[in-house]
């Protein structure tokens, strides 16, 4: 039978390599370590297992799992995509899906060569102009922060892009949809012009579009502008800077949102790497969808006065709803993010460290406008930030915020939920996301158990003393898969594959690698599997001797002599072995 395009992909790829392309692995016995990228801790307790090709984090966030399940993960992406992210990499051909799917996805990767191409033309042109090299340094770009971003120049020319993509094949129409070229009178030209350039890429770092800055501000010219909308570049997705920062917000678990891309890139610079932009303030719901999967905090560092206004409103309203905690970092008057942190690491930090609830920023607000001593300023204020009060899912943060309201307005609290209650909220988001869930704390038998598999598929060897007495002691579903191992006379994931269910397969190449780690060695795990499965054994015998005890004072009530003689040998003959 040919393997599976997924079986494939596993067998030519070594997941230690995939892995070290986002953590640092270092050696610990016969796995790799690392700092998790998952969660936020000190020191490592993120394994991968290049024997099973297993990860596993058993620090907080107890992630794990194989290849795919890891890119899906870092790069916030579902599993197809991982699949053609990794069968890519393998040099894996994947089943074609149909003539017009390909053609979409021909006519992609021909753009996708194009706005590559036209990237590397202008930091090209970067390199040889003076001017725009100054403007950087004068923003205190490094020249490492030029070749990172990928920071280019359109020359003032009319059609220097144009001319050089028609010498390399592509036609002004392909100019066109990539959103390079725009016509005129004079016919078709160059859209960015005396423009410093900033790609926008997508998580994998591939270009999708452009975003230019004037070199030179002039009078009826836009300071800033973008590509349009193309089948590559869909603005209401595009988030700059997500590529490289997505391993920073896993990490800190939080995102810092900012207005531009020379905030992204001098705030990325001085240190503080989970920063991106989106395409214009307001946050859409497929932003919000794809932020969701990297963390639950955004931090928003925009101009105070667009905090306010409508349009941002209605994205964070969006994020709050969806069970985002929003915060807001507090800016001296008349400066961005780039300003702050370019000239100040430590104080960026320390605004963001001290950003402060969007609520609480809506209330003061609120407060600094309307007169809270008068009920009609009451009611305004109240009004203000209950609409936004009410979109939180979290029925506690909601308390709490009606009650900060109260204590503010000096009014009574169920006078504040009463107003609450009475708000109507149109929803505009996609549905619910769903709540990952952490496992449940384990049971000392269910630890026991785990440890006993664990040991096993160390020391394979062992499988010899799972008699039927000891399969005996356990809980229906490990006596399961203790029967399977017994049955296929064999611990090898691939060989169990038919016997176990994925879950059971999944749960011990789990234990096997947490077993690894804990234990170092394959002697440790055979005494620890002896120890665990005579304490497994106790307390199935005291258990047991219980429910004989039972049985025996029945038999004496009811004066059943062979039955009573039956139980009292099994008590004595467990009793003893229990003792020994
Ligand atoms: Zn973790």
């Amino acid at each position: 039978m040919p393997l599976s395009p997924t079986e494939e992909i596993k067998e030519r790829l070594d997941i230690a390599d995939v892995v070290r392309d986002y953590v640092k692995l270092e050696k610990a016995g016969a796995n790799l370590r690392a700092i998790c990228p998952f969660h936020s801790e000190r020191s490592p307790s993120f394994f991968v297992s290049p024997v099973r090709q297993t990860w596993h984090c058993f620090g907080g966030c107890g992630e794990g799992g194989d290849i795919f399940t890891f890119i899906m993960k870092i790069e916030g992406v579902e599993f197809r995509d991982a699949l053609h992210m990794l069968a890519e990499r393998a040099g894996v051909q994947l089943p074609s899906r149909g003539p017009e799917v390909e053609r979409t996805e021909s006519q992609r990767k021909r753009l996708s060569d194009l706005v590559e191409l036209a990237s590397q033309f202008f930091e090209k042109q970067l390199a040889s102009s003076e001017d725009a090299l100054l403007y950087l340094a004068s923003r205190k770009v490094s020249k490492e922060g030029i070749a990172k971003w990928r920071i280019g120049y359109a020359p003032l020319a009319k059609r220097a892009l144009l001319d050089f993509l028609l010498t390399r094949g592509f036609t002004e129409r392909e100019a066109m949809s990539a959103g390079l070229g725009v016509r005129t009178e004079q016919g078709v030209l160059d859209r960015f012009r005396g423009r410093i350039i900033f790609p926008v890429c997508d998580t994998q770092s591939r270009v999708l579009g452009f975003g230019g800055r004037l070199l030179r501000e002039a009078e009826g010219m836009a300071k800033y502008l973008n590509c349009p909308n193309t089948i590559l570049y869909d603005k209401s997705r595009a988030l700059y800077g997500l590529d490289k920062a997505k391993v920073a917000i896993r990490r800190q678990d939080a995102l810092v949102l900012v207005e531009g891309y020379m905030d992204v890139i001098l705030v990325f610079e001085s240190g503080f790497e989970n920063v991106v932009a989106s395409s214009g303030t307001a946050l859409t719901p497929s932003q919000l969808r794809i932020l969701k999967r990297y963390t639950d905090n955004l931090i928003l560092a925009f101009d105070m006065d667009t905090a306010g206004d409508t349009a941002t409103r209605r994205g964070i309203d969006l994020a709050l709803e969806q069970g985002f905690h929003v915060k807001v970092v507090e800016m001296p008057k008349g400066t961005d993010p780039a300003d702050v942190a370019s000239s100040s690491s430590e104080e960026w930090g320390e605004r963001v460290k001290t950003a402060s609830s969007i609520l609480a920023f809506y209330l003061s607000s609120a407060l600094s406008r309307f007169d809270k001593n008068s009920p009609e300023g009451k009611g305004k204020i109240a009004g203000e930030v209950l609409g936004s009060v009410k979109l939180i899912p979290n029925r506690i943060e909601q308390a709490y915020w009606v009650r900060e309201i109260a204590k503010v307005l000096d009014v009574s609290e169920s006078v504040v939920h009463e107003e609450l209650l009475s708000i109507k909220v149109q929803s505009e988001s996609a549905p619910a996301f769903s709540v990952p869930q952490s496992s449940p704390k384990l049971s000392r038998r269910e630890l026991l158990e785990e440890k006993v598999l664990g040991a096993l598929m160390i020391s394979p060897e062992t499988l010899g003393d799972i008699t039927d007495e000891v399969i005996e002691c356990f809980s229906l579903s490990t006596q399961e898969i203790l029967e399977g191992m017994r049955k296929s006379a064999s611990l090898d994931p691939s060989d169990l594959s038919g016997v176990l269910s994925e879950q059971a397969a999944s749960r011990l190449s789990r234990l096997s690698l947490q077993f690894e780690v804990e234990m170092e060695g394959a002697e440790k795990a055979t005494e620890e599997f002896a120890s665990c499965v005579r304490e497994l054994f106790r307390m199935h015998a005291r258990e047991r001797l219980d429910t004989i005890a039972k049985e025996i004072k029945k038999a004496e009530d009811e004066k059943d002599e062979e039955g009573l003689a039956h139980l009292v040998s099994e008590f004595q003959v467990l009793s003893r072995k229990l003792h020994f």
